[in-house]
């Protein structure tokens, strides 16, 4: 009978799992090091924090982050729905205020009879139930007990610069949405081709912050810095974050040859979030190099870019598709730290972590579909993989349709309606 369990980490994933526990009557006991410590990436008190970005990708459900959301809403996901209390516009995408968010799961959290709060420095794990949801960057010593009980493994993760909005010159930079389609959210900074050129020298060439401290391979794909990809070739950024397609200047009726996209950072509008311009460059030369764009000739930098060591486990090994431990059955990993790869799929696998936890007040923990996009995330993570690394919501980890659909809008209709279904039943059966 379970009663009480312990969530380490009161990030996207612990506070999905605490508010979750607490909602069906168990007590949480939730350890969170903010205040005492934080990482290097972690700058605020409250809990929920977003490290980068304030994107918590689309909300489209045709697409695979939008299909996430959709099966969380459905599982009344605390985490989401309080993002979606503090959106701001960015078109088809979910983007928050990261202050208002975190403080509005922060309160949720503090004002729960069932959850009571320690703030230290977890130094292991104890004997009761226990949730390891301390992410990508969970600090000692807590980080060694992990790897001896899980074995580690890591990869770099970049964040991009956030600059004040008063500082972007207006009269460079113009208002559109991409082809038109829906508000004109993000803020669009033109640059011609003679400007590429010469921002794309700069960019390859500029100085960078601990240049030596990791390997090229250990760069998760999603994650990986501009001038890391501008190095692939002189056009990869114009088909990456700088595409220029469907966006006209109102101001002379062109198309610039590359666009970097500025995405609002707050409810206010004071600050703006580089789109795509996760980095590793010196402070020096992020202000050098990526004033060389007119609309940011004069940036004021609230935040610079930097990078990260992430931390994951070796989930084939050693947890199962609850996220359950093979070895301690009373330990359960959820976020980053579990090997899913994002916001969302962090939110998605503290979900699924209270929900087994749940399932053990009746029996063993049940899994989640496996055509669900949160119950395939699980199978991936706890299937053997030789070469595993973390893992996005994405179609190609979902069974596929049978018979098949040849139509793509059709076919990810039909991966979202058989999952709303699945999950609909796993919802009566539990
Ligand atoms: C630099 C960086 C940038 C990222 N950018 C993005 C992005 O833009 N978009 C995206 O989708 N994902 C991004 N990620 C990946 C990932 O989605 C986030 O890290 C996400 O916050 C993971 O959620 P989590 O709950 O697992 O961990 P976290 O949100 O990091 O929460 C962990 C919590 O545990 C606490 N903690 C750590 N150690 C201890 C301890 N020993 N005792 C007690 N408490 C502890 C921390 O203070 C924190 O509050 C990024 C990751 C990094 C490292």
């Amino acid at each position: 009978m379970v009663n009480k369990v312990n969530v380490i980490g009161a990030g996207l994933a612990g506070c999905e799992v605490a508010l979750t526990l607490a909602e069906n009557g168990v007590e949480v006991e939730l350890t969170e090091c903010k205040p005492l410590m934080r990482s290097a990436a972690h700058t605020e008190d409250g809990f929920c924090e977003l490290v980068c970005s304030n994107s918590l990708k689309s909300n489209d459900p045709l697409t695979a982050h939008g299909m996430l959301k959709a099966e969380l809403r459905l599982l009344g996901s605390h985490v989401l729905k309080a993002a979606e209390e503090c959106a701001v516009p960015a078109g088809s995408a979910l983007a928050v205020d990261r202050k208002q968010f975190s403080q509005k799961v922060t309160e949720r959290i503090r004002s729960s009879p069932l959850i009571k709060i320690k703030t230290q420095a977890a130094d292991g794990i104890g004997d009761g139930i226990t949730v390891i949801a301390t992410g990508p960057l969970t600090l000692p010593p807590l980080d060694r007990v992990i790897s001896d009980l899980f074995g580690s493994l890591h990869f770099y993760d970049a964040e991009a610069p956030i600059v004040s909005a008063e500082s972007v010159n207006m009269e460079s930079a113009f208002f559109a949405a991409r082809y038109g389609k829906g508000d004109s959210d993000y803020l669009n900074c033109p640059l011609d081709k003679e400007e590429y050129e010469a921002f794309y020298e700069a960019l390859v060439t500029a100085e960078r912050a601990d240049a030596h401290s990791f390997e090229k391979r250990e760069i998760f794909e999603g994650c990986m810095p501009v001038e890391v990809m501008a190095s692939r070739g002189k056009d990869a950024l114009r088909f990456g974050p700088m595409k220029p397609v469907g966006l006209t200047n109102p101001k002379t009726g062109k198309r610039a040859y590359a666009v970097l996209q500025l995405r609002k950072e707050n409810a206010q509008g004071d600050m703006y979030n580089l789109v795509g311009f996760q980095t590793n460059l010196k402070f020096s030369e992020q202000r050098r190099v990526f004033g060389m764009i007119p609309a940011l000739k004069n940036a004021e930098y609230m935040r610079y870019g930097v990078m990260h060591r992430n931390t994951f486990i070796d989930a084939p090994k050693v947890i199962d598709d609850c996220f359950r431990s093979k070895k301690q059955k009373n330990v359960f990993v959820a976020g980053q730290l579990s090997g899913v790869e994002g916001y969302v799929e962090s939110i998605a696998s503290g979900k699924s972590v209270a929900l087994h936890i749940l399932g053990l007040l009746r029996a063993e923990p049940k899994p989640l579909p496996r055509d669900t996009m949160i119950g395939a995330l699980a199978a991936y993570v706890s299937t053997e993989n030789a070469d595993f690394q973390p893992m996005n919501a994405n179609y190609g980890i979902l069974p596929p349709i049978d018979p098949p659909i040849k139509d793509k809008t059709e076919r990810r209709q039909a991966m979202l309606d058989r999952a709303i279904n699945s999950l609909k039943k796993y919802q009566e059966n539990i």
